[in-house]
């Protein structure tokens, strides 16, 4: 299989501050290990530039586009939190993290590649319509799901999540519309942060039921996964059908992860890429777009994401 990959050294350029998690060092080890086991040079590497504020129109208030820029240009030191910190380079930095997910879709969807990766921070599924949230400022996967339901053929997009946050603002994103089916796996938000994504959540409307919600408790482990999956996640993707698979991919579920309480190690990332290769393959003509969300000790995030990503070129 053909993957794809989204990646700009220029993303290192977001400079969260000292001490913070979400820091350059993440991509940098990331990055420095696929290149060192020769990943790097099996993937397609995709040229990409920034988008403009109209891409991010399709998720986020204009006027929400327009205060982070502003807020960018003027010096301010984050965007509504103070865990969304922000630099003189962050602006670039995002547009071009949403215009990499653009390039992303249209390789998949044009047959270019099979299946893509974007390797670019900062994250994006805590993102809402008119906040940044949780280290993000622009729902990149949000913004990319909108974008392929415009393409002909592809009607349905199912967007797994397995960061060990729940994903907010793609959720609230999509939470009124049946397009996209929305699944979360996440630390149950009675521990966690955002404290939201409870199994009740299931959205509103005419999107009832195309919310999945899976909590897991502190200490959930591959085998956790593994019953979850067979129970819930599949039978879902498989009655949904989607047209195109995308992948929140965090790895901060990772057992050395330093912001959650879960157990997960390489082979269960392994497994669950493996399972969603399956469903794309069934349904999918194959198509996965993954994007990077958390992961925040380098050796698991890097050790992790190897193990997706090479499971993703099968
Ligand atoms: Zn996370």
């Amino acid at each position: 299989m053909k993957v794809g990959l989204i990646h700009d050294g220029r993303c290192m350029a977001h400079d969260t501050g000292y001490g913070h998690p979400e820091r350059a060092e993440r991509m940098k080890a990331l990055i420095g290990h696929f290149d060192d086991i020769g990943l790097t040079e099996k993937l397609v590497r995709l040229e990409f530039e920034a988008a403009g504020v109209e891409v991010m129109g399709r998720i986020h208030s204009p006027q929400y586009v327009e205060r982070v820029r502003q807020s960018i240009e003027t010096g301010k030191s984050h965007i509504d939190t103070p865990d969304v910190p922000v630099c003189a380079a962050s602006w670039e930095v995002a547009c071009l993290g949403v215009g990499g997910m653009i390039r992303a879709c249209d390789a998949v969807t044009s047959g270019e590649v099979n299946r893509a990766f974007c390797a670019m921070r900062p994250p994006g599924h805590h993102a809402e319509y008119d906040k940044a949230m949780g280290f993000c400022l622009f729902n990149n996967v949000a913004i990319g799901a909108d974008y392929l339901l415009e393409k002909d053929g592809i009607n349905r997009v199912a967007i797994v999540d397995f960061d060990v946050h729940h994903g907010n603002g793609t959720q609230h994103a999509f939470e009124r519309r049946k397009d996209v089916l929305f699944i979360s796996l996440h630390e149950h938000p009675r521990f966690q942060y955002p404290g939201m994504g409870f199994e009740h959540e299931t959205g509103e409307g005419k999107g009832e039921g195309y919310t999945l919600n899976v909590p897991l408790m502190p200490e959930s482990n591959d085998a956790t996964v593994k019953r979850v999956f067979e129970e819930k996640v599949l039978p879902a993707l498989e009655t949904y059908e989607p047209d195109v698979v995308m992948v929140s991919a965090g790895f901060d579920a990772a057992t050395a992860d330093p912001l959650g309480h879960l157990e997960f190690t390489r082979e269960g990332y392994e497994y669950m890429t493996r399972e969603l290769v399956g469903i794309a393959n069934r349904f999918a003509k194959g198509r996965i777009i993954s994007t990077l969300e958390g992961g925040y000790d380098l050796h698991a995030l890097a050790d992790c994401a190897a193990g997706h990503v090479e499971t993703l070129l099968t």
